[in-house]
């Protein structure tokens, strides 16, 4: 967008940014918040933590998903009030055509909105992205962008902190960007290597954040079929390229109508073969209906979202990035092949 103004981190918000915001928010707003295609725990977190403080400082505030989240996410407070666009029939009932501030969080491009993205020229109201990915595209009027932070849903409280709208994050806002928090960062494992991330945490605990609900909802609600799953990728469908670091998993339409898949239930398979002994790059090849979708992890200074922009028309962070293919199994993976070799071979 013309003129698109960018604050990059919290050491000086001190200018444009922060001016606009806080004048457009001195008044009560309609706001709408909208976050990316696949919502996962920091789409869903950051939306809805944004939402519960919006609505408690006295704004009208609607949240927009592209599609629904997995279950092990949808449990978070106010996400049944959320408006899911792929259901919605493709249009947006009431004040959400005619917003004074569109959030949107936790993406860069807009076609990470999926079929939402074509509205987004049509939507009234100041824009602002707030992200933590590297690179963006200017659909925005303003944005805070900090890629030093492990998640959006940290740089949220910032932003809120710095609004001086920290009095407002009440136990479910807390809970909301907690889980956003965690679910980023691996459970604080990794892009959580900073003092400053404990003192967020420290803050939401502080609001009451309840920690054991979070992790019981998140990480121990597995169906069976999705244990089976898992354990038959490992033993048959990993293919590890051991001489390049690198290693993937393929997951095709009938292997997971065959464990009676449900949303979401590979999530975090990924990530399973960085923990073998040089494996240092690893992708997820899922079967979709109307495409093959690439999970790429790296550990160290592996750039994935460079490999994913470049090839598979993707990005997301140095360790963590997604991307597409609309060709068949096979072909995507007779295409990824040499170039995984090639792209390891700099970093052997
Ligand atoms: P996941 O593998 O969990 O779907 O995505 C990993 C990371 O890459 C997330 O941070 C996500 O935001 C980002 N990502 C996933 N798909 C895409 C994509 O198509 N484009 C871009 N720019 N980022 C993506
Ligand atoms: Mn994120």
């Amino acid at each position: 967008m013309e003129g698109a103004e960018i604050q990059k981190g919290f050491a000086d918000f001190s200018g444009p940014v922060k001016r606009k915001i806080l004048k457009k928010i001195s008044k009560p707003c309609k706001i709408l918040i909208m976050s990316h295609k696949y919502p996962d725990g920091d789409a869903v977190g950051s939306a809805l933590g944004l939402a519960r403080v919006m609505e408690l400082a006295g704004h009208e505030v609607k949240v927009c998903f592209p599609d629904e989240a997995p279950d092990f996410i949808k449990w978070l407070p106010g996400y049944k009030n959320a408006l899911i666009f792929e259901k919605a029939a493709k249009s947006f009932p009431g004040f959400t055509q005619d917003p004074d501030i569109v959030f949107f969080v936790d993406f860069n491009t807009p076609e990470r909105l999926g079929a939402a993205a074509d509205m987004i020229n049509s939507l009234k109201g100041l824009k602002i992205l707030v992200d933590h990915h590297p690179g963006s595209d200017p659909f925005f009027d303003l944005a805070l962008i900090d890629t030093s932070r492990g998640s959006t849903a940290e740089l949220l409280v910032l932003m809120l902190e710095n609004l001086g709208l920290a009095s407002e994050i009440d136990q479910d806002a807390a809970l909301c960007f907690y889980t956003g928090i965690i679910t980023d960062t691996l459970g604080l494992q990794v892009n959580s290597s900073y003092p400053g991330i404990y003192r967020v945490v420290g803050l939401l605990i502080e609001k009451g954040a309840d920690i054991q609900k979070v992790y019981s909802n998140v990480y121990h609600q597995f169906s069976a079929g999705r244990m089976k799953l898992l354990g038959y990728c490992l033993a048959e469908k990993m293919k590890l390229l051991p001489e390049y670091g690198a290693a993937y998993i393929w997951i095709t339409k009938d292997e997971l109508a065959r464990f009676n898949h449900i949303k979401g239930d590979t999530e975090g398979f990924v990530n399973y073969p960085l923990s073998i002994k040089d494996i240092r790059f690893s992708v997820l090849f899922t079967e979709l209906p109307d495409e093959i979708k690439l999970s790429l992890r790296s550990t160290g200074n592996i750039p994935v979202n460079e490999f994913a922009a470049k090839y598979f028309n993707g990005g997301g962070h140095l360790n963590a990035a997604g991307g597409r293919s609309t060709e068949s199994m096979q072909e995507t993976i007779d295409r990824f092949d040499p170039l995984v070799k090639s792209f390891m071979a700099k970093y052997l």
